[in-house]
């Protein structure tokens, strides 16, 4: 992998650069689209490519799971399951683990779990988990962590920073042995306890991982405390490398990501939200279930060029929402994918021409009020 900052924001730790993976070339900061189970719900790999995304993110978990890794390899990996041709990076299974089991175990060397489909048991190592991204064929892998909750007590917190870190020298010892073009990212954990964060980003920066992720934030700690680590462990990033805030993907969070040197966001919001109705525009968010549209006859955003504001309008988007009719679901996650890719281009572009505190301020202000309510 190839990494390179191209501009940096004088004030800020914002900043731009080129992320070169096995031939796919991107621009960062970059949003990633959520492709959990191998699609990017209501999504084909063609109207991802019609987005001009690069870049899709998979679940390990879940493709562990269904189709699994016999059916994977067979296919020679998701990227020729799916046919998308462009990069992908796949977590490592253990978020889900954690976040979907109610019956899961850690033990000195890995997690056991029931599956959530059929209570089947399994067994994640980090070993393991590098080994079913194998099968998946990401070009960014990430390593098997404990994401302890944010209000954990002190103790289960060093123990999570613990195993997180001894599961780290063992997946890097996994990954160096039997070395491919897979790249690999390790992650970091603390909480919001700053201490526990530094030891742990620092940790995680001394191993030669390709880039360093920030898990465990977004994970229902009030935002303060978001904020608060985010400016704290800023500062003290490895700059060589690409640095990726995991799961979040809120307008206001990806700015703040991009104030404090965060290179990489995926997020499940854009794609979840828009199956609900809920629309992203330059004017601020938009419920389009919303009585008041029924006789609209404006796109859901006049000012988006993407080819569903250039056709439909938002009265006709509502009404396939409130009748329930499927197309809903991806014109809307169509749109969503398209302003996302619009705002990071001009966060990008801010970057690169010194105004990127005008642009945080502006979509701040958006976002952070309730929907607009036109
Ligand atoms: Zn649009």
């Amino acid at each position: 992998m190839i990494f390179q900052t191209t501009f940096e924001d004088p004030n800020t730790l914002a900043r731009t650069g080129i992320l070169e993976l096995n031939g796919t070339k991107l621009e960062t900061p970059v949003f990633m689209p959520v492709g959990t189970r191998g699609v990017v719900k209501t999504l084909r790999s063609e109207d991802l490519e019609e987005l001009e995304y690069s870049l899709i993110l998979g679940n390990t978990y879940h493709l562990y799971l269904r189709p699994g890794t016999s059916v994977l390899d067979r296919f020679g990996g998701l990227k020729k399951f799916m046919t998308w041709k462009k990069a992908l990076l796949t977590d490592s299974g253990g978020y889900q683990v954690f976040s979907l089991n109610s019956l899961f175990k850690y033990e000195q060397d890995g997690v056991k779990f029931q599956s959530h489909i059929d209570g089947s048991r399994h067994y994640f190592t980090p070993g393991s988990v590098i080994d079913i991204q194998r099968s998946i064929g990401s070009d960014i892998m990430m390593v098997l962590d404990d994401c302890a909750p944010f209000d954990s007590s002190p103790e289960r917190l060093r123990q999570s920073l613990e195993r997180t870190h001894r599961w780290a020298e063992m997946s890097v010892d996994h990954w160096q042995k039997n070395k491919n073009s897979q790249h690999l990212f390790g992650i970091f954990q603390g909480g919001i306890d700053l201490e526990a964060r530094m030891e742990s980003l620092n940790a995680i920066t001394s191993l030669p991982f390709d880039g360093i992720a920030i898990g465990g934030l977004s994970v229902g700690e009030p935002r303060r405390d978001f904020i608060r680590i985010l400016e704290g462990i800023g500062p003290h990033t490895d700059r060589n490398r690409p640095l990726y805030l995991m799961g979040v993907g809120t307008v206001p969070d990806i700015l703040d990501g991009v104030r404090n040197g965060v290179d990489m966001f995926d997020c499940v919001l854009p794609t979840r939200n828009a199956r609900n109705g809920q629309v992203f525009t330059s004017k601020g968010k938009i419920n389009l279930r919303n009585e008041k549209w029924k006789n609209s006859d404006e796109p859901m955003d006049p000012n988006c060029g993407c080819r569903v504001c250039e056709r439909y309008s938002i009265g006709y988007i509502r009404h396939l929402h409130h009748v329930g009719e499927i197309t809903a679901f991806s014109l809307s996650t169509f749109h969503n994918l398209f302003f996302m890719k619009s705002f990071l281009s001009e966060i990008r572009k801010s970057i690169q021409s010194g105004e990127f505190m005008k642009t945080y301020a502006k979509w701040k202000n958006l976002y952070e009020k309730p929907e607009f309510s036109g």
